[in-house]
């Protein structure tokens, strides 16, 4: 089994994320390969971590000054097995093949784990939204599209937001395909409520992440109710994470952007997340602004000369990482398990290094690896696709309380695949076995293709 890893190394030795996706999946799963020869000899592993398409494509835009620009798009539709390809956008200056494919990879599990019929894919280029004037965004959403478009389709893929990727990027992406196809269809999820987007979609992967850690917690028979919680991130995955976090009587001390983070002490009550989400969403600001509004609050810039994340080395009883991947490296995992936290769900894809991960499994922590814990956004964008197909829009207590059971079990789903295996307790064994059980048995069904 360790020859799959020498061989994608070999294929593409510059994809380290997608090495550090795949390997954590091959570890989980060597006891189900163990237990069905079957899947040996039909090379499920090497099946698996071959992307069925990779689509590469140039983007070129013109800025506001008529000055041309040239970004790099890409489309990795990663496994079909189960449904469409679905998967979100991500626009950011650190996008490259092998961090998309990671993406997809992790995407393929997650959305099987989901109970609804998406296969996995993932996109996006390394254009920088940040400092982009809505002109400039939209040109470069049009030029993304007028390639993309060829590629998806509300029963071939499905994308939707990611980071950089909202309402705005959406609605721009959708206005696009709508013009070259000629046909109003559920191309995209995430869309704006009035035009086929369904309620709970912009919520619900910070409001799934938290209620995965419910149910952790009633394993222990705990409640979020009086615990303190470190968030990163200020996005839309952290705000509505915060949100649910209040909703349950907990307490959020800490929110982030790539420049540093903002400490407070007394909690980020529903007053100062609103100012948050005026912030972040309309005036497009860094999280820095936040404590000449809130003087007892501490801000830290980032410090690159630092080998650990301070946001991490508060005291807490949960740590909810929503940036972005590998952000929790080995020192940060030790400081948060030596300052009590007792419980990480991940709200951002892959954002513990291995070595993090290890350190939270050896120390009986309640930890939910993303693929688990945020698959609640996908999720609901499977409810969307749902809705779109049926012409209907269902109200928000019925998308919350359809969410609350996938998640649910979801939950139940990762506990019982990692106790019969041995594992029990082990999240990232359960999220891993089940997800890839049902996709390569799927793709069993339906032969070498
Ligand atoms: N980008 C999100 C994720 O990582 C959502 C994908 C979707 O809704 O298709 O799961």
């Amino acid at each position: 089994m360790t020859e799959i890893i020498s061989l994608i190394k070999n294929k593409d030795p510059e994809q380290r994320e997608f090495h550090q996706a795949v390997e954590e999946v091959v570890e989980s799963v060597k006891p189900v390969l163990e237990r069905n020869p079957e899947y040996r000899r039909q090379a499920v592993l090497e099946r698996i971590t071959e992307p069925e398409r990779v689509i590469m494509f140039r983007v070129p835009w013109l800025d506001d000054d008529a000055q041309v620009h040239v970004n790099r798009g890409f489309r990795v539709e990663m496994n079909s097995a189960i449904g469409p390809y679905k998967g979100g956008l991500r626009f950011h200056p650190s996008v490259n093949l092998g961090i998309i494919k990671f993406l997809a990879f992790e995407q393929v599990f997650k959305n099987s784990l989901t109970t609804l019929a998406m296969g996995g894919g993932k996109g996006g280029s390394d254009f920088n939204p940040k400092g982009k004037s809505d002109g400039e965004v939209m040109r470069f959403c049009q030029s993304f599209m007028a390639e993309l478009s060829r590629h998806i389709g509300p029963n071939t893929d499905v994308p939707a937001g990611d980071i950089g990727v909202g309402a705005r990027e959406i609605g721009f992406l959708f206005g696009m395909y709508k013009k070259l196809r000629n046909e109003f269809t559920g191309v995209l999820t995430g869309k704006s409520l009035d035009w086929g987007g369904s309620l709970i979609r912009p919520e619900a992967t910070g409001y799934g992440t938290v209620y995965f850690a419910a149910e952790m917690l009633a394993t222990r028979e705990e409640t979020l109710e009086g615990k303190t919680c470190l968030v990163s991130g200020s996005g839309n995955v952290a705000q509505y994470l915060t949100e649910k976090v209040i909703d349950l009587g907990g307490k959020v001390v800490t929110l982030s952007d790539s420049s540093g983070y903002v400490f407070d002490e007394e909690g980020i009550d529903r007053d100062k997340l609103t100012y948050v989400q005026q912030l972040k969403n309309i005036r497009r600001g860094r999280i820095a602004e936040y404590v000449e509004n809130y003087p007892n609050a501490v801000y830290t810039p980032i410090d690159p000369e630092r080998d650990y994340n301070p946001l991490w080395a508060h005291k807490a009883d949960c740590a909810f990482p929503c940036a972005t991947q590998n952000e929790i490296n080995a020192k940060d995992g030790e400081n948060l398990v030596n300052n009590g936290v007792s419980l990480i769900s991940e709200g951002a894809n892959m954002p513990s290094v291995p070595a993090a991960v290890d350190l939270f499994i050896d120390h009986g922590l309640l930890y939910a690896p993303g693929k688990a814990a945020n698959a609640g956004g996908v999720a609901v964008s499977g409810l969307e696709m749902a809705q779109n197909s049926m012409r209907l829009s269902w109200p928000r207590e019925e998308v919350d309380s359809r969410l609350k059971e996938i998640m649910k079990c979801i939950h139940n789903t990762c506990v019982d695949a990692s106790e019969s295996y041995g594992a029990k307790g082990n999240y990232v064994a359960g999220a891993n076995i089940a997800g890839f059980v049902k996709v390569v048995n799927a793709m069993l069904d339906q032969g070498l293709v």
